[in-house]
């Protein structure tokens, strides 16, 4: 058998040997892999696989190693093998029920905090809503950054709740983040500075043509936006407009080419565009806001 071939490695040709499976298989980025999977499997960080490179794998470490490989081969991302994701520079566990952050998300919490730190809030904690929170990351982030607000994240999903639970209490966060099951933000009530979201907006349609790593291993449910993609706007803006404190924003994750559309939903919503999109590393408009002007 020739892909069994990790026993009587050491940890530096174990990490080559798989490295360039992975590469025959048309992985992204191989060598990263690689170096994640085998110090995962070991139980090593990057100084410890320098360090003890020469060492031999122990059969049990092989076995484990080679569950990892067989998946990563098989297109799985590799946060869903290790079972958690890295957002805003903060760890997130992650299960089938929420998606593997994205950096591009990122951009949703850059504007939202930009928009933050431009106004003040008198005498009371800030509050923030996160609709359809997956992992909790948006939300985590933006607790992590605001030491004294206030969140709520909510979704559909009670297993990704649970998860974006446990995420809020192993980032210390428990104290100050609430989750919630329902619809958007059907549950919601009172009055939030912010709003934030990562909806489903891939167009149904769009799907079966996605990349293997996201069609096959994330939850489609986060992903499907309907038959134009935008189900999911049309039902939480309003339901956001309604929640905002005055000179509250709301801020929204934008798939490629939708920005605009986002906005005419939000005006007609009655919130007021003050500012363009903000634009992921790629160049493409991924966070869309608008604001709740004071009577
Ligand atoms: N950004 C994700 C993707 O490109 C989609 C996430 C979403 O629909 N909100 O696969």
């Amino acid at each position: 058998m020739a892909t069994n071939s990790d026993s009587g490695h050491n940890i530096e040709s174990a990490r080559r040997a798989l490295a360039a499976r992975l590469q025959s298989a048309g992985v992204e980025q191989p060598a990263l892999d690689a170096r994640l999977l085998v110090g995962a499997a070991l139980g090593l960080d990057l100084t410890g696989m320098i360090t003890q490179a020469a060492r031999y794998l122990a059969p049990e470490e092989a076995v484990r190693l080679e569950g990892y490989a067989q998946r990563r081969l098989a297109h799985e991302p590799v946060a869903r093998i290790l079972g958690v994701g890295e957002f805003w520079g903060l760890p997130f566990r992650l299960s089938e029920a929420t998606l593997v952050p994205r950096p591009d998300t990122e951009t949703v919490v850059e504007l939202t905090l930009e928009i933050f730190r431009e106004h003040t809030i008198a005498g009371r904690r800030p509050r923030i809503a996160d609709i359809g929170t997956g992992s909790g990351a948006i939300l985590l982030a933006l607790l992590h950054e605001i030491p004294d607000a206030y969140g709520v994240g909510t979704d559909l999903s009670l297993s990704a709740l649970g998860t974006a639970k446990g995420n809020a209490a192993a980032l210390g966060l428990a104290d100050r983040a609430a989750f919630v099951a329902c619809s958007y933000a059907a549950a919601l009530s009172g009055l939030f500075d912010l709003i934030v979201s990562n909806p489903p907006y891939i167009p149904s349609a769009e799907i079966p043509k996605l990349d293997i790593e996201v069609r096959v291993h994330d939850p489609h449910l986060a992903l499907d936006g309907g038959n134009d993609g935008y189900d999911a706007y049309r039902a939480l803006i309003p339901q956001a407009a309604g929640l905002l404190a005055p000179g509250g924003a709301l801020v929204v994750e934008a798939g490629q080419g939708q920005a605009r559309n986002i906005e005419t939903l939000m005006t007609a919503a009655g919130l007021s565009l003050d500012r363009p999109p903000k634009a992921d590393l790629g160049g493409i408009p991924r966070a869309v806001s608008a604001r709740k002007m004071p009577p």
